[in-house]
């Protein structure tokens, strides 16, 4: 049967939705096929041939295909090439014809994995299928997010629906190291745009019910302490460098902990603890001992690396002054005592307005599919979100997908299939509503 446009412009969602059902052999299939591919970042393993798995199945669905290699980035190498997959879809006027009418839906994954680690009772790379769950790493972070994205947009295809708008589909790289291969690569070089983009939504791990908005802030800088070198039978004549780290840290736990407690972000951000924001000593190294020498010296150099989580509401700025202050008051206390501070990364906290369409479409079509009101959350940790807001300027974007976020990075990973078949379901049906045929 072939519907024509007229028809498609009363297309009742539950026929998309019944495509979605009866094709679940197929979305298990294929996240199995994802997870048989061990993508494992570092290094980045096998990227090209989970791409192409991927472009296989957008260009069956319609899709125009594209690869995108991160051609000038230090980690796309001849034994780790970094390749993106960007699937266009048409729209009524034609893929190649854009922001004449309609709207642009980009659905994006990353098929990149964090190695397997210990204690897994099922082989991390089989995709075994086994009491109703997909096992296997990127189970749930989130090769099941990647088939639900596709078979979504499948399955509006089989339900003979054409769109006013037009749905893309994107799958990348190097997510779990920071994307700046992957999604950073294709807002950089413009292939991802406001210009042509409206919305976005990420299917990271939140589970069927709940919305992601955004996420907080990062900030990773090291604190030097630098010390005065001294044979260690004579150390009044040297400074210990660790000995200043130490009263920094100290400073840092009583004045700075509590200040923090003090705050707490508007963003609905789970688990609850973390709408305070959090200062972690992540790593510290001090003199020049290591595991199996020893030596007869006063530690003239001691650093230490930490993780600032911030909220929307702490400028970063003010992030940043609040411990060059404090750094500063402990230097004053001792003369002789001297830091510097070393910045390693900033991702800025971002967040999609609540009021946004896009939150709309997914609320009701959790409400549609699952039977109850979605919940709106915000990540305590970031994930390529963060591209599409500040390089793309897309500000429209959210995460929402399959798989418990708590199964993420763990052994035994899983996603369970009914979870998978509705989050598909609303990702279907939140795409006809942002850029299909308008209802009557
Ligand atoms: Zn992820």
């Amino acid at each position: 049967m072939r519907r024509t446009r007229n028809d498609s412009r009363t297309a009742r969602p539950d026929h998309v939705m019944a495509q979605v059902e009866a094709a679940r052999d197929e979305i298990v299939a294929f996240t199995a096929e994802m997870i048989q591919i061990p993508t494992v970042n570092p290094p980045g393993d096998c990227y090209r041939e989970c791409a192409e798995l991927i472009g296989r199945r957008l260009a069956e669905a319609g899709l125009e295909l594209e690869y995108v290699e991160a051609e000038g980035r230090p980690e796309h190498t001849a034994d780790h090439p970094r390749v993106n997959v960007v699937g266009r879809g048409a729209n009524a006027t034609g893929a190649g014809d854009r922001g004449s009418r309609g709207r642009t839906l980009h659905l994006n994954g990353h098929f990149d994995v964090v190695p397997p680690g210990e204690g897994w009772t099922v082989d991390p790379f089989e995709g075994l299928v086994r009491d109703g769950r997909i096992l296997g790493r990127g189970a749930s972070d989130m090769k099941s997010g990647i088939a639900a994205a596709v078979f979504a947009v499948e399955a509006i295809r089989r339900a003979g629906v054409e769109l006013e708008g037009a749905v893309d589909i994107s799958a990348t790289v190097d997510e779990e190291s920071g994307g700046f291969a992957g999604v950073a690569h294709l807002c950089h070089e413009g292939i991802i745009s406001a210009r042509d983009v409206d919305y976005v939504i990420i299917p990271e791990p939140f589970g069927p019910d709940r919305v992601c908005l955004g996420h907080r802030g990062v900030y990773w800088f090291d604190i030097v302490a630098h010390g005065h070198v001294a044979h260690g039978s004579m150390s009044h004549l040297g400074r210990s460098a660790i000995d200043d780290m130490g009263a920094l840290l100290e400073t840092l736990r009583t004045r700075l902990g509590p200040a923090l407690a003090t705050r707490r972000s508007e963003l609905p951000v789970v688990p609850v603890p973390s709408r305070l924001p959090s200062l972690n000593v992540n790593a510290i190294t001090g003199g020049q001992a290591g595991a199996d020498t020893q030596s007869p010296c006063v530690a003239d150099r001691c650093v230490a690396t930490f993780d600032r989580r911030f909220i929307p509401e702490e400028p970063f700025e003010e992030v940043r002054a609040e411990i060059a202050a404090l750094v500063g008051e402990v230097e004053r206390e001792d003369p002789g005592r001297r830091f510097t501070i070393e910045d390693r990364m900033v991702v800025h906290p971002t967040s999609a307005p609540r009021g946004s369409p896009l939150v709309r479409a997914l609320s009701r079509a959790v409400r549609e599919v699952r039977g109850r009101d979605a919940e709106l959350v915000a990540s305590p940790g970031t994930y390529d979100q963060k591209h599409f807001a500040r390089i793309a300027g897309i500000e429209h974007c959210v995460a929402y997908g399959p798989g418990p976020l708590e199964e993420a990075h763990q052994p035994d990973e899983s996603c369970s299939v009914d979870d998978l078949v509705s989050c598909t379901q609303v990702l279907a049906l939140a795409a006809l509503e942002l850029v299909g045929p308008r209802r009557r």
